[in-house]
């Protein structure tokens, strides 16, 4: 066909239709350098918009994105290309470069000739909210209902007007909390790194110790929490959730007014679940965790979650030992449409501590399963903490209450160090996020000195701080989505709500 089509041109070098239609062969046979040298050779059009057009596309291909970029920003007003061709391509290049407010002006043009255009107002909300500046967000939401009529938005608008219940209007929007309901688990992972009631250590921590109240305090705990702070994400995470006691009963309750977000390894009876709970609020976060589940009973069930309407998520942990595993679950899961992530390994094997002794290898592997685990990656590697060594842990001594309080001082005193030393970093943990350990005792975030006391749980105790405040502890920080503010481009995107996840998956 090509070749019929390059004779027929070279009996008419200023036929425009054909030689667009040569150049759009090459680029849709992903011959992109070809295209690039066709249109090179053939001067003649070079002003022609429709070429430009076509250029830019091939650019942004072959990953020129600067090039394509300027091209595309040319033609914005072109009287011959539609201009949301080249707005939502340009917001594709502006978000790979996080520029996101180049973005929203592009989106402000384009909004202009197009105020009826659902798509746009849609992105020009999440690009705010990414600046970020969740008030314009708002006053976008009210244009884009002022603007939209059509009955499928309604839904979407509902959820998106839980922003306007949140608390503040700054990132993340939402307050966020984790929940580590028990450490008791049905699995025993060999890479798990919560604390295990059978670990020899387990009582030098009184966090460790879970207290299980009766399902009617802890749901009227939670309906505490949402008169305080609104409806709010919560993530149950342990253990594994779904053996605490009453698990069905407190998730039936605790849906009605927050989103959850359950971390399972999804041994529960989906039946009984979905008899229960709503897809509405909760988010499934399973992690395939190969030692003890079969990928075909896994993928049965989710599956069913997700026909049910549950979204649903699924994570594997990179430990060497089962990275081999990956491609054939991914490809599994990617084929009902299921969004993989690993999760790099933190901690030992084989005497080596990961993730710095992932090879490159390894690593490229990783990255090519899924690019989001390589910004977790660099995160974790820079920092500069311990994980979890088994060798460093005497596993035959139990620490004495002398001990454990000389332990506690030490910890004191080397925060009141680093305190004098003045080295801090500004956080919005403990403002827009807390963590509830299983007793009900709730920190600032999960990292050690990091945490401030917030209250606790089941006496009703929790008070979020006002405001972001300084954190000492920025050189043990292993939280790689503290909410610093300035640097939301390394976690904002992980705090997302349900609605723009949608509209992120869509893209
Ligand atoms: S399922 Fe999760 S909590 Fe349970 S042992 Fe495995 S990694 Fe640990
Ligand atoms: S910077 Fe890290 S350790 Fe400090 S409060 Fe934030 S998440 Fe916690």
């Amino acid at each position: 066909m090509i070749n019929k089509l390059l004779s027929d041109f070279q009996n008419n070098r200023n036929d425009i239709s054909l030689f667009l239609e040569i150049v759009k062969y090459y680029r849709f046979s992903n011959n992109f350098i070809e295209a690039e040298k066709f249109i090179n050779e053939n001067k003649q059009f070079k002003n022609d918009d429709r070429v430009k057009f076509e250029l830019a596309n091939i650019y942004f291909c072959i990953d020129k994105k600067d090039k394509a970029i300027e091209l595309f920003e040319k033609l914005i007003n072109s009287e011959t290309i539609n201009i949301l061709y080249v707005v939502f391509e340009l917001i594709k290049l502006y978000k790979q470069k996080q520029e996101y407010k180049k973005a929203i002006e592009i989106i402000d043009v384009a909004l202009k000739k197009e105020p009826k255009n659902k798509e746009l107002y849609l992105q020009k909300i999440i690009f705010q909210r990414f600046i970020p500046d969740g008030k314009s967000a708002i006053v976008t939401l009210k244009q884009f209902k002022e603007n939209i009529e059509d009955s499928n938005s309604i839904k979407l608008i509902k959820n998106i007007e839980n922003v306007e219940k949140s608390r503040r209007q700054i990132a993340p929007y939402r307050c966020f909390f984790t929940w580590g309901m028990h450490y008791n688990c049905n699995y025993n992972c060999t890479y798990c790194y919560a604390p295990k009631p059978q670990d020899i250590t387990f009582e030098n921590n009184p966090n460790n110790v879970a207290r299980y109240g009766k399902k009617e305090n802890i749901i009227d705990s939670w309906k505490y929490i949402y008169d305080k702070y609104g409806s709010s994400r919560i993530r149950l995470d342990g253990g594994e959730p779904s053996i605490y006691p009453d698990f069905f009963e407190i998730i039936k309750e605790l849906s009605k007014f927050h989103r959850l977000q359950i971390n399972t390894n999804l041994s529960f009876d989906v039946n009984k679940f979905c008899d229960v709970s709503d897809p509405e609020t909760i988010r499934i976060d399973a992690s395939l965790h190969c030692e003890y589940t079969k990928l075909e009973t896994f993928i049965e069930k989710l599956n069913f979650l997700k026909q049910k309407g549950y979204k649903t998520t699924v994570s594997y942990v990179g430990y060497p030992d089962f990275l081999e595993n990956i491609p054939l679950a991914k490809k599994t899961i990617k084929q009902i449409n299921i969004p993989f992530f690993v999760h790099p390994y933190s901690g030992f094997y084989e005497d080596r501590q990961y993730p710095q002794s992932y090879t490159e290898q390894d690593k490229i592997f990783i990255y090519d399963i899924d690019c989001e685990s390589k910004t977790e990656l660099v995160w974790r590697q820079e920092r500069k903490s311990k994980y979890k060594d088994k060798k460093n842990i005497d596993i035959e001594t139990k620490w004495s209450k002398k001990e454990i309080e000389d332990f506690q001082k030490r910890k004191q005193k080397q925060f009141e160090e680093k305190r004098k030393a003045g080295k801090y970093k500004i956080c919005e943990m403990g403002q827009m996020y807390a963590r509830i350990y299983p007793n009900g005792n709730t920190y600032r975030c999960c990292s050690s000195d990091g945490n401030t006391y917030l209250g606790n749980l089941f006496d009703k105790t929790i008070k979020l701080l006002e405001h972001s405040e300084k954190c000492y502890d920025i050189d043990n920080c292993r939280c790689w989505r503290c909410m610093v503010p300035g640097e939301e481009s390394r976690w904002l995107h992980t705090w997302l709500d349900d609605w723009e996840t949608e509209i992120l998956e869509i893209k």
